[in-house]
This record gives C-alpha cells, structure tokens and sequence, in this order.
C-alpha cells in the first residue's frame, strides 16, 4: 500500500493506541478507579442518565464504540428494561475478551454483545442504532471527522450521539493541581500496575491535545448532527457532549 506522509503518522498512533490498551486490557478497570479516584463512574453514571434507556421493555439498541470493557454498557443495562441491549464495539480484541468475561459474570451477555471493529470504518449499517456512545474514546481515534460521520451513518433519524471525553480545566487552582497530578502521579500509577508508564505519558498528552469544548461542538455538527450541546463535570476535567440526527 502506498501512504502519504499524513496517513503514515495516523497509522502510527492507532499502532501507539493499540499497544497502550494491549498492555493494561486486563488491568483497565482498576486503573480507571486509582486514576480518577473513583470518578470515572460518577461520569459515566452522568452519560447513562442522558442517554435515559427505556426502563420498561420498548426495544432500544445502543452501539458504544471504543466501549473497551464494557463498562458504559453494562451501565446502561442495568439502568434499562428488557427491550435494552447493546453492541460495544473496539478495535481491540484484548479489551474486548475482558468485556466478555466480565458481561458473562453479570449475566448480562444476552443483552450486550463485542464486535471488533474501527471507529472511522464502522461494520454496522446505515441508520440501524438508537443512541451512539463514545466514553474517552474519541480522543484516541486519528481521523476524528471520520469517526463523527461514521456515527452520524449509523444512527436512526431521530437518536442520539452522545460522547464522554477529557476536558480543560478552568478553574484557578485546580487547573495546577490537575497539571501536577497528570504529569507526575498518572505515570508512575501506571508503572505501579502494568509496568508500563509510557502508555500513561501517552495518555495524559493526548488529553492535552483535544480539541477544547466549543472547538468538538463544531467539529459534531460539521458532522451532520443538530442541537449539539455540552456539559462540563468536575470543573471541566471532563465534559460531555450531545447531539441528535434528525
Ligand atoms: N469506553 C470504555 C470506558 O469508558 O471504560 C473504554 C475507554 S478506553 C480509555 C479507550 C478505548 O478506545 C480502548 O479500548 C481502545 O482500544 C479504543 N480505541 C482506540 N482507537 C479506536 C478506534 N479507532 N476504533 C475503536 N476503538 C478504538
């Protein structure tokens, strides 16, 4: 295959992203709660409670794209009704082995299943889900804008997209205390566990280099999606985003 200079660079951080989430897969939730403290599911409750499944047994079909280990997902199930399930979709087979033992454990696999799949090339028809997550996946995606049209496509006329990303801290004093906390405690918690701090100086970078708030609205509704909005969580260090395909 020919690459241009471009391409090359994207090629090489999904191999980067791929390495990162091969190397912590089976330790990724714990890492999760030592990282954020245990916020990580205040804001995933916080997306769950937007995205409001239907609590009696009205179908309702969820694609979680970079769903990893499932956890946005079982989330949903278990906040939902029986017409609920929901396909977690990752470009990494790791994580997703641990998203399946993990959806057996809670007896929750006839409701949520793992497909393999890129988040820029979607293995799912044209207008076939009604609501689309992305939690702190977005960020590790290279063709951003592909990734949005690629929800846009296979959402129903009428659903949601809604998307769960790091943010930028604004307010005096925590934006300090964050900078301290990402660059000199995130990497050595993650030696600690995996062994591998590189993967967590990755981490903290590519959260620098999101685009701001008002900047990925833009980018959302370039994407085709309308009444695009956001919320942030935690003083900015997290927000989240929404928007509908009419
Ligand atoms: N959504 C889960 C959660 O909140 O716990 C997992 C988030 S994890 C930080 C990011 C995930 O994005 C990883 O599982 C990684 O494999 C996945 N990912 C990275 N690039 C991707 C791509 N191009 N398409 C689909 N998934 C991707």
């Amino acid at each position: 295959t020919h690459f241009g200079f471009r391409d090359v660079a994207l090629e090489e951080k999904q191999t980067l992203v791929n390495d990162v989430f091969h190397s912590v897969a089976s330790r990724y939730d714990l890492m999760n709660d030592l990282m954020s403290g245990g916020l990580h599911r205040v804001w995933k409750n916080a997306m769950v409670t937007t995205l409001n499944p239907p609590r009696d047994d009205a179908p309702f079909a969820l694609l979680d794209v970079a769903g990893g280990t499932g956890d946005i997902s079982f989330r949903a199930a278990k906040a939902a009704g029986a017409g609920f399930t929901s396909t977690v979709c990752d470009i990494n087979s790791d994580m997703l082995a641990v998203g399946e033992e993990r959806a057996l454990a809670q007896h929750l696999d006839h409701q949520v299943t793992f497909v393999e799949g890129n988040a820029e090339e979607l293995p799912f028809p044209d207008k076939s889900y009604d609501a689309y997550t992305i939690a702190f996946g977005i960020r590790n995606v290279p063709r951003i804008d592909l990734a949005l049209k690629e929800a846009h496509r296979v959402l129903k006329p009428g659903s949601r997209f809604l998307c769960l990303e790091f943010s930028t801290v604004d307010v005096p004093g925590l934006d300090k205390i964050y900078d301290l906390f990402s660059f000199k405690v995130i990497p050595h918690i993650g030696r600690a566990v995996t062994g591998d701090a590189e993967s967590y100086q990755y981490l903290v970078e590519s959260i620098r280099k999101f685009p701001k708030p008002e900047q990925f609205a833009t980018m959302i509704r370039d994407a085709g999606f309308a009444r695009v909005s956001y919320q942030l969580m935690s003083g900015g260090i997290v927000a989240l985003h929404s928007g509908w395909r009419l």
